[in-house]
């Protein structure tokens, strides 16, 4: 058999594991999954002695560890105090996954509101510079992970995400599959279409095949943009394209199964993909 180069994880403690994030390393490789997404989405609580339990536990186990930053940020804000909130929980969710021996914290990027897209843009990335001269102060290193978003009032669109790595090499896109076609960036249905996308990336950014990040679930939207998360069996977007287009590739990267089901799904994506390598 070809090598496995893409990772499966489930976003956040499995199901079925009953211990916290610490116990959910080993659990998560019981299963068989090879990486893990820590969800400090209300919040970054973990303390720096868990954190590095986790990153021994990973290190053991061979899991790569990634988190997903709190909700409540908006890097394109106009209000002082959010500013201030914005760049304390990036900066926290980055600090503890360095410690956890994790790479990459994503976050989703902010919200247009009253802003025109390049002003949005520009907000975006003062505040993104601003956390990143915190974390260099505070030697932390975890690359941001920009979410492509779901809605059409967020911002974070797939150009968008690209144009912030492109002008801040620290930042690296994330493509969630369910939120770019919720929200009409890409179409992601066919196996051809998945290929287009990564293409489009690849050419912007080079090498971005051999390491992605990326999120996985089926989706529910209307006409602004996502609803609901869904289980993968629901088929919006289809999983089997994907992965057997990620296998034939030989692309490599992590895919974090954001289902309801999470672990379950990620096995079910997992065995797909080992049927195409
Ligand atoms: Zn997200």
């Amino acid at each position: 058999m070809a090598k496995q180069l893409v990772r499966f994880a489930s976003a956040g403690i499995p199901i079925q594991c009953e211990g916290g994030n610490l116990e959910a390393v080993e659990y998560s490789r019981r299963l068989g999954l090879g990486a893990l997404e820590l969800e400090f989405v209300r919040g970054v609580k973990m303390k720096e002695e868990t954190a590095r339990a986790i990153a021994a536990s990973a290190e053991r186990n061979d899991v790569l560890i990634s988190s997903h930053a709190p909700y409540y940020v908006n890097c394109c804000t106009q209000e002082k105090e959010k500013v201030v909130s914005t760049i304390r929980h990036i900066f926290s969710s980055a600090q503890v996954t360095g410690w956890c021996g994790g790479t990459i914290t994503v976050f989703h990027p902010g919200y247009y509101q009253k802003l025109g897209k390049e002003e949005a843009f520009q907000a975006a990335k003062k505040v993104l510079l601003m956390i990143k001269e915190k974390m260099d102060k505070e030697k932390v290193k975890c690359v941001l992970g920009a979410e492509t978003v779901g809605k059409k009032s967020a911002f974070g669109g797939l150009d968008e995400v690209i144009r912030l790595h492109e002008e801040l090499g620290f930042v690296w896109p994330v493509l969630d599959f369910a939120h770019l076609l919720a929200r009409g960036d890409f179409p992601c249905k066919t196996e051809e279409e998945y290929r287009k996308l990564f293409d489009a990336v690849e050419k912007k950014i080079p090498g971005y095949g051999k390491n992605f990040h990326s999120h996985f679930s089926s989706i529910e939207y209307t006409e602004k943009g996502e609803r609901n998360h869904l289980p993968i069996s629901a088929n919006v977007p289809p999983y089997k394209p994907l992965v057997k287009m990620l296998a034939e590739n030989g692309i490599a990267g992590r895919v974090v199964c954001e289902s309801p089901r999470l672990e379950y799904d990620a096995l079910i994506m997992q065995e797909e993909y080992l049927k195409h390598v």
